[in-house]
């Protein structure tokens, strides 16, 4: 067994409740959030959830490097105004050391926003547009080098996700995340998470065999797969470049369901948690079924 899937579940009621969902739905990985995904602050962990956490985790059989939690959707690392990026780091090193004391050794999170408004009738769009990117870009770097730095003893390993560059946000080329971590010191911190539903609204196919080794082998070149540390299993609402974020239900968007057979068969994503973010998780048992059903005989 190479393949580790599961899905985005609920944690309300406490983080305790998580590896349970996981189980409940026959998971063998799981995404979670270590607070509430939309606010600011959180009470500190408690030692008796925390407890709670790792017994059911351990009862769960799923192995920590298998559990992906995700960070709270207000923290932008590429902030331009000072005060709101520092916030966003303070908020991120928060959700490190929950991590930490989960037991847990990766934290997924989207790169960042520029934030920038230039209007498409300025002669110079293109120029000030690649430039805000690059800036902002530098910006995540240098925030991932404190948050690093700050972090130094806790070994969590911040997982990069690529996006389906939905208005400013960044990470939707795969040189966006090998810019990011080339400015990265300490690089075995590092590692990149690639959603199907991102990468596929964001311009690269993986619905034929040609076009999913494509995809596969620019990421090989352009980021490395020594950095894939996990993946998001969704079929996408939007066509093919759109550069719209909406889910869907495997099988029943605009991928289908090749993509995820290829997936499942490619050893480049053996022992990494590949993780369910789709519309409909009353299905997500029979989803996660159907992708080990996937698997040919190797
Ligand atoms: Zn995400
Ligand atoms: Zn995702």
């Amino acid at each position: 067994m190479r393949k580790f899937v599961g899905a985005h579940v609920s944690a309300s009621g406490g983080v305790d409740k998580a590896p349970l969902n996981a189980m409940k739905i026959g998971a063998k990985a799981f995404a979670l959030f270590v607070k509430n995904q939309r606010q600011w602050t959180a009470k500190p962990l408690e030692t008796k959830v925390i407890d709670a956490f790792k017994k059911n985790l351990e009862e769960s059989g799923i192995a920590p490097k298998h559990v992906l939690p995700h960070d709270s959707y207000l923290i932008n690392l590429g902030h331009p105004e000072q005060e709101k990026l520092e916030k966003s780091r303070r908020a991120f090193i928060d959700e490190i050391e929950r991590c930490r004391l989960l037991g847990l050794v990766k934290l997924n999170f989207h790169p960042g926003s520029h934030l920038v408004k230039i209007p498409k009738k300025d002669p110079d769009y293109t120029e000030k547009l690649a430039e805000a990117e690059r800036h902002c870009l530098d910006v995540i770097a240098e925030s991932l080098n404190g948050i690093i730095e700050k972090t130094k003893d806790s070994g969590v390993q911040l997982v990069i996700e690529n996006t389906a560059g939905q208005g400013t946000n960044l990470g939707y080329r795969f040189e966006h995340l090998a810019h990011i971590i080339s400015r990265v010191e300490d690089k075995s911190r590092m590692g990149v998470c690639l959603d199907t539903c991102h990468t596929f609204t964001a311009g690269y196919d993986l619905r034929t065999r040609e076009t999913y080794e494509e995809t596969m082998t620019r990421f090989g070149k352009i980021v490395g797969f020594e950095y894939l540390a996990g993946m998001h299993l969704n079929d996408s609402k939007p066509e093919l470049g759109s550069r719209v974020d909406r889910h869907d239900s495997l099988g029943k968007g605009k991928i289908g369901w090749d993509a995820f057979r290829f997936i499942m068969n490619d050893p480049r994503t053996d022992d990494i948690p590949m993780v369910l973010e789709t519309i409909d998780e009353r299905i997500w048992p029979e989803e996660i079924q159907a992708l080990y059903g996937l698997i040919e005989n190797r």
